[in-house]
């Protein structure tokens, strides 16, 4: 299981709510219910406005404040999509913005 907003596997139980187990992201302290719901995360338009921004030339943390989302959801994202835009990919591959970690 991981945190549906920094990815990180690193996640507690924190109580229930409404009959089901709820958990913490000990890493964002973000809650959340492990539901499918939950775990979808951000909509299409949301990860295309931030995928366009960072081919675009900006940096993971100023598409973080510009969009509300984590970095680290931004830099999976990344990874994602590199695979289907290699050149982008392995252009931006030892700049800065990958070793924010
Ligand atoms: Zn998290």
């Amino acid at each position: 299981m991981q945190c549906p907003e920094c990815q990180s596997t690193h996640i507690n139980k924190n109580g229930h709510k409404k009959g089901k187990q709820n958990y913490i992201c000990v890493r964002c302290k973000r809650q959340f219910i492990n539901d499918y719901q939950f775990q979808k995360g951000y909509s299409e338009e949301v990860k295309r406005e931030c995928l366009k921004m960072y081919v675009n030339g900006m940096g993971f943390r100023a598409i973080e404040r510009v969009n509300n989302v984590h970095h680290t959801t931004i830099i999976n994202w990344v990874k994602q999509a590199g695979e289907l835009l290699p050149n982008c990919y392995e252009e931006r591959n030892d700049s800065f913005g990958w070793r924010i970690r």
